[in-house]
């Protein structure tokens, strides 16, 4: 398998005023440090409408009739990989698009997006997508996967563990998948509770009881859904207790979540907390990305992104990216698409992210703000370097593995 930044001509998205930086930004591989899989299947129209929108509802997105920035970005940016001209028509489109398979999308669009690893988190709906092994070899991108948190208590439950035991067996799953290979674990409490449960350890009595009363309610072949805010509390002590990288989901998604809850400043004593232990990766953020870029300028084990609101953005996507830039430290920041089921989704935050760097950082370079050698610097950081650093991730022999290395001293308490 090659590396994609060593492969064909890149699709040219970077437009910035900075024609050095532009040509840096479109060559660099990306580390997608937070994305899905594909489905397995063909899709039709409504399917994929339906998949261009992060509402629950299929009418929502079937009457929102593909006019929203991100089917417009994806138009825009897939229509020249079926040989179509950037501005086809919608049908035009459509007509090419949707005669594709899943297998010969992947392979269409994915290795364009250049990403030099992607980071699939397995979780969620992970049984109707195509498997990691195929999704890598069509992709032409080696691919390291994410652990749900969540998924894992789940499947133990299902297993009709003593409430006294539950603790220890969830334990010894997270240990399980990371030492299978998963690089990360990833919580949706913001889904399930809202970021502002209890951010205190709980106590083995509350999580045993805390167990008991979940394991009483699930039958033989009942699919467990937890809810339980003690037990997610427990499960993000899990996370942090192993040192790993800690992904949240924090603002926008699906209507599953209360947006409101979902602010990552509800996680301020949580991550005061966890101080000292992993890093804790905020993900995608939106429309709180300020307030995370301001976390992770306070704590030395707080990192960013914007994934999801760069696709869902679209045009728009450069000036989210420009906030993003605002308080967070570079080397706190990383990319992700949180592309899911699409593989255009996954080309698209790619190009947009490219394209929205090249605008922001290049004009601040043309505006003798920054020195051109230091712009470059930052899209190397966050392009690639920052999560190979945090994640450890095996194809830079140069970088540190697992460890995270702190940007200064622990700050005090004032
Ligand atoms: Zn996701």
């Amino acid at each position: 398998m090659r590396a994609s930044s060593e492969g064909a001509a890149p699709v040219r998205a970077a437009d910035g005023p900075s024609p050095e930086l532009n040509e840096v930004i479109d060559r660099v591989g990306l580390v997608d440090h937070h994305a899905h899989s594909v489905v397995s299947g063909t899709v039709d129209r409504d399917a994929y409408a339906f998949m261009l929108d992060e509402s629950d509802r299929p009418a929502s997105a079937r009457a929102a009739g593909l006019d929203t920035q991100v089917a417009f970005a994806v138009r825009r940016w897939c229509a020249p990989l079926l040989g179509l001209a950037p501005d086809a028509s919608l049908d035009e489109f459509l007509r090419a698009r949707l005669a594709l398979s899943a297998r010969d999308a992947v392979a269409r669009f994915l290795p364009s997006a250049r990403l030099d690893r992607l980071l699939v988190e397995t979780g969620y709906r992970g049984d109707e997508l195509m498997a990691t092994p195929q999704l890598e070899r069509l992709a032409e991108t080696p691919v390291s996967t994410v652990a749900r948190l969540e998924t894992i208590a789940e499947s133990v439950a299902t297993e009709a563990p003593a409430a006294r035991d539950f603790a220890d067996a969830v334990r010894r799953s997270i240990e399980a998948a990371l030492a299978a290979g998963a690089v990360g674990l990833k919580s949706i409490v913001a889904y399930r509770a809202g970021l502002d449960v209890d951010p205190r350890r709980p106590s083995d009595a509350e999580v045993e009881r805390a167990a008991a009363a979940w394991l009483a309610t699930l039958g033989p072949g009942s699919r467990p859904r937890l809810v339980d805010p003690v037990l997610l509390r427990f499960l993000l002590w899990a996370a942090v207790d192993t040192g790993r990288p800690l992904q949240v989901h924090t603002g926008f998604g699906d209507p599953d979540l209360h947006l409101r809850r979902s602010d990552p400043l509800l996680l301020t004593d949580f991550i005061r907390l966890a101080e000292g232990r992993g890093p804790i990766l905020l993900l995608h953020t939106y429309p709180f990305h300020r307030e995370a870029g301001y976390l992770a300028q306070m704590f030395e084990h707080v990192y960013v992104d914007v994934g999801l609101a760069v696709n869902y953005t679209g045009a728009q996507s450069p000036h989210v990216i420009a906030e993003s830039l605002e308080l967070a430290p570079f080397r706190r920041i990383l990319f992700s698409s949180d592309a899911w089921g699409l593989p255009e989704l996954h080309l698209i935050g790619s190009l947009l992210f490219r394209r929205g760097l090249s605008r922001v950082l290049g004009q601040w370079v043309v505006d003798g703000d920054w020195p051109l050698a230091d712009a470059e610097r930052v899209v190397r950081m966050i392009a690639a370097e920052n999560a190979r650093r945090v994640y450890g991730l095996s194809d830079e022999p140069d970088e540190g593995r697992g460890a995270v290395e702190p940007d200064r001293p622990a700050p005090d308490e004032s």
